[in-house]
């Protein structure tokens, strides 16, 4: 009951008075049916004792028939009332499949849309340890299978409704008999309570299934060139095919059920009804009339009972993905990240790191950070692999949070700004350089529109990377198609492509985190001289190996073990810091 209530609150979130309507047209349906059958009681005593028959009724249904509807009993009158209560039964019953639709499409976007806004203001933080094929498999396969719940659980309330419904009618019209089989259907689902819970179980094990599924495939997939060199795709897609098994498998158990639990309805109903005439005729004797009344009714009753139940155990049979879709919104709302309200204006003066630590998960990574980044100066961050180079970029971007002190810009702390102002103005070129699987014109202009003036900035952006040249050798020129992630490009290239996307959007800040070091010497030298002519009109922080290409930067920061060692410029470092002279002789400078 508890269950139940909690999964109407769910839908009610969404959804609302909706729900509230939902229930009166299927009351509606219910009322209307349960009279139109009702009227078969006073057809039957037409039938058997003639029109002359008393028609002043001495049973509830004609009394109903006479004084309610102002309707004289007669053959043509009864059937005449049957037709109508019938056909406005047909008509509220299209109107409930109406709203069922309506509702549920209803539904479905604002799950959608609920969960694509979630996840654009989840946390980086906590976003790195979440589990990429859950998210995959909550987005797609799961919104379908939850609103597919929501068709069960519409489907089991309504058919609810209309027992409730009957069951009262039946009540009315002879209570012991109704008693009895009333007792009897409690009985019974006190005997089935067993198949729901093996449903519900099986049905949480296969969403969990489905997450590594689709974890496994997404793999596949990213990683496919490697494992097709290295032969590993065999094993690879072994493992995939495991899972497909042990989806089947668990599919085919609560199919099992589901055919059990519908093999088991008539039978079932039967048996209770024959018991209950049985029991009726055999030791309290009644008017037949009525008795034909109520087992009609109850005969419905018990019919809609079993298929509330077969719905419910649909129902069930989703219900994992239901509570795995509330616990992930649940999640990402707890991961949402803390936005300020302040718009950011663009740099005026300075970005400065005021003792700033950073911890993942407890270990702290950076430790006590002063540092003053001057509006369009180049800051050259350097230092072995693991001192958190990333991280203080990551920190700038408000990517991530520091764990202690604060990162202001212009003296207004980073946590006060609203992040999508500020990130509309940083671009940001990693190692891992991510290309759309669409045309060169779209990945570099981000989707602009192909306006004389959007192609000549695009044509900007695109000299000043260095991939001017390859792309005009391509038939297709900036119309070509680029395969996914960029599969067809050379590792060189996608990096002078990411570069050209963030010279295109014409940003304050420009992040560089190893941008060129998968690039050979001569293509990183031609990008640093276009480099070197942006530097002084915009801020330009950058990681990098070789050291030969921050020769220039006003300030170089040499960073050990999530600490600042050094700052000052190439000639200040090679005068004052031994280790940094040691740096460059490796690597022959
Ligand atoms: P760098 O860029 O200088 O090579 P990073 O800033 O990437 O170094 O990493 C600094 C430290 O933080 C490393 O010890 C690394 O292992 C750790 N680290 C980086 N990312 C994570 C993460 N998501 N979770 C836990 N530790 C991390
Ligand atoms: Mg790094």
């Amino acid at each position: 009951m508890k269950n139940k209530f909690r999964y109407f609150s769910y839908f009610y979130k969404y959804l609302g008075y909706r729900l509230w309507i939902t229930f009166f047209v299927s009351l509606f349906v219910g009322l209307l049916d349960g009279i139109g059958l009702a009227l078969f009681l006073p057809l039957l005593k037409l039938v058997t004792n003639g029109e002359t028959g008393d028609p002043s009724g001495e049973d509830p249904v004609s009394e109903f028939v006479v004084s309610y509807l102002g309707v004289f009993p007669t053959l043509i009158n009864i059937l005449g009332l049957i037709l109508i209560f019938f056909s406005l039964k047909g008509i509220a019953k299209f109107l409930e499949g109406y709203i069922r639709v309506k509702y549920q499409q209803y539904f479905m976007s604002r799950l959608r849309i609920s969960n694509i806004d979630l996840l654009n203001s989840y946390e980086f933080k906590h976003f790195v340890k979440a589990d990429v094929g859950r998210i995959q498999n909550t987005f797609t396969g799961e919104v379908s299978k939850v609103n597919t719940a929501l068709r069960y659980y519409f489907k089991s309330f309504q058919y609810g409704v209309l027992v409730l419904v009957y069951v009262i009618m039946a009540f009315i019209a002879d209570p012991l008999f109704s008693f009895m089989v009333v007792a009897g259907g409690i009985l019974v689902n006190f005997l089935f309570k067993e198949l729901y819970k093996r449903t519900k179980y099986f049905s949480r094990k296969l969403t969990s299934q489905n997450h590594t599924f689709q974890d496994l495939l997404i793999q596949k997939v990213a990683f496919f060139k490697y494992l097709k060199t290295t032969g590993l795709n065999d094993a690879f897609g072994r493992m995939l095919k495991n899972k497909v098994k042990v989806l089947e498998r668990l599919q085919l158990r609560i199919g099992i059920i589901d055919s059990l639990l519908a093999a088991l309805r008539e039978p079932v109903v039967v048996l209770i009804i024959a018991i209950a005439i049985y029991l009726q005729v055999g030791y309290f004797s009644n008017d037949a009339g009525l008795v034909i009344l109520s087992l009609l009714l109850l005969y419905r009753a018990l019919t809609f009972f079993m298929s509330t139940q077969e719905q419910w155990n649909f129902f069930l049979g989703v219900s994992g993905s239901l509570e795995n879709m509330e616990n992930f919104s649940e999640e990402l709302k707890a991961g949402k990240e803390i936005n300020g309200n302040l718009n950011f204006i663009g740099l005026q003066k300075t970005i400065s790191f005021n003792k700033v630590s950073f911890n993942y998960d407890g270990k702290e990574v950076l430790h006590d950070i002063d540092l003053n980044i001057d509006k369009n100066e180049t800051v050259a961050l350097v230092g072995p692999s693991g001192s958190g180079k990333s991280t203080f970029i990551g920190l700038i971007s408000g990517l991530l949070r520091p764990s202690k002190g604060e990162v202001l810009i212009d003296g207004t702390a980073l946590t006060d700004l609203n992040l999508s102002s500020l990130k509309s103005r940083i671009g940001y070129v990693s190692q891992d350089v991510n290309v759309f699987n669409d045309t060169i014109f779209n990945n570099v202009t981000f989707w602009a529109e192909k306006t004389s003036e959007n192609l000549k900035r695009y044509e900007t952006a695109v000299k000043k990377a260095a991939i001017d040249s390859f792309i005009n050798e391509l038939s297709m020129k900036e119309e070509t198609l680029l395969g996914n992630n960029g599969i067809n490009l050379s590792g060189g290239q996608k990096q002078r492509l990411a570069i050209a996307r963030e010279l295109y959007k014409e940003v304050d800040l420009l992040l560089m985190d190893e941008a060129t070091s998968a690039l050979d010497g001569e293509t990183e030298a031609i990008i640093q001289q276009h480099i070197e002519k942006l530097k002084g009109s915009l801020t330009i922080i950058v990681i990098a190996h070789r050291l030969a290409t921050i020769k220039n930067a006003d300030k170089i920061v040499i960073l050990k073990n999530g600490k600042i060692q050094e700052v000052g410029s190439y000639k200040d470092l090679m005068e004052r810091s031994k280790e940094f002279k040691e740096m460059t002789a490796l690597q022959n400078l």
